[in-house]
Formats: structure tokens, C-alpha cells, sequence
């Protein structure tokens, strides 16, 4: 079992004022976080980047990610470290991740930049159904979505700043390993919970 945060910006990330360093040093130091994802929005440069500062450390896992912004909403790719190639359609993405062994995750569905219902149109494997950086309401209409679609839900914290990570996170049936988490998500066998400091709790 480890703790992960799943939706992380780095400053590769036109909104966020994370360091990679800093996220490290910070990951590092941390009594139960062990495993994050880099979400930077449509970029990979961020988590290539503390991929390189972490590469030393055994016991700290880092998944690739990326944010894609697509016409309908935002869709998470994790499990990939090349950005998919454009236009970022919701079906292309989806193919993408299949040919990767990747997972699709609809993230903050009824915050803007969200799919909203329409995510029920696509074979996407889960539903953001915590978002560190959304409201109670907006995560519970999220929860509604994951429950009608029959899709595991995950959390991610979303943090654009060092003092907004890991204020929600999923306990993850797996080892510190990729294959082994992407697995585990596409099997619902993650729990996601806050830790109470969420930004809009
Ligand atoms: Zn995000």
C-alpha cells in the first residue's frame, strides 16, 4: 500500500510556481508521501525534469503525466513520458493511452475546463472524483459521475504552489512502481481521501 498524489504542476506549467527542487526536497522529506504524478499542462518537461532530480532516491516514485487541454476539457494521460501528438482529440488521447499502457483520468469534470457529463461518451479509465482545488459540491457531482459511469475514482491535489500538495491523496494497492499503479487505478483498487487542508474545503 502507498500514499500518492496524482495531479501535480510543476513551473514547466504556465500556472504554477512549483520548483521541481523544492517539490523533491519536499517528497523526500515526507513521512507518507512516496509516489506523485506530474501533470504539467501539455507539457512533459516538468516531470522529466524531477525524474532527473529524484533518480537517485529508491524509495520515491515518480509517475509521468501530462494535463491535456482538448476543445471539451482537461484529460489526464498518466503513464506516458512523451507528449501525445496533436490535435488533442478525447478519442486520440484515449487511443494514445491504449497503445501506452497508460491511464485516462478526467480531472475536476464540473470545474471549468472540466468535461462535464460528456465524459460519459468516452471509454476513459477513471474520474477525478477529489480535487484538491475544487469544491465540495463540484467533487461530489464528480463522485455521482464515477458512480453512474462505473469508474474508479482517484484524487489529486492539482497544487500550483508548494503549500497546496498533498492535501488530498488515494491509498493504492500497489509497490512503488508504474505498471504496478497505472494496474491498480484501472482496477479501482485506490482510495481516495483528503487530508482536511484542501484549498477549498
Ligand atoms: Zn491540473
Amino acid at each position: 500500500m502507498i500514499q500518492a498524489d496524482l495531479h501535480i504542476h510543476t513551473k514547466y506549467s504556465f500556472d504554477s510556481s512549483i520548483d521541481p527542487k523544492s517539490l523533491v526536497d519536499q517528497l523526500y522529506r515526507h513521512q507518507s508521501i512516496k509516489a506523485i504524478a506530474i501533470t504539467d499542462h501539455n507539457t512533459v518537461e516538468g516531470y522529466r525534469k524531477v525524474r532527473e532530480l529524484t533518480s537517485a532516491y529508491s524509495d520515491i516514485l515518480v509517475i509521468p503525466g501530462i494535463e491535456v487541454g482538448t476543445p471539451l476539457g482537461d484529460l489526464i494521460v498518466l503513464g506516458t513520458d512523451e507528449a501525445p501528438p496533436k490535435p488533442w482529440d478525447v478519442n486520440d488521447l484515449i487511443g494514445f493511452a491504449e497503445e501506452k499502457g497508460a491511464v485516462v483520468i478526467v480531472p475536476h469534470p464540473y470545474r471549468e475546463y472540466g468535461l462535464g457529463s460528456s465524459a460519459k461518451l468516452y471509454a476513459v479509465d477513471a474520474i477525478e472524483t477529489l480535487n484538491g482545488s475544487t469544491s465540495l459540491h463540484a467533487n461530489k457531482l464528480a463522485e455521482g459521475l464515477a458512480r453512474e459511469m462505473g469508474l474508479p475514482g482517484v484524487a489529486g491535489s492539482d497544487a500550483h504552489k508548494v503549500d497546496e500538495l498533498w492535501t488530498v491523496r488515494n491509498e493504492i494497492q500497489a509497490s512503488l512502481n508504474v505498471d504496478e499503479v497505472l494496474k491498480a487505478i484501472k482496477k479501482g483498487l485506490v482510495k481516495p481521501f483528503s487530508t482536511g487542508k484542501s484549498i477549498r474545503f
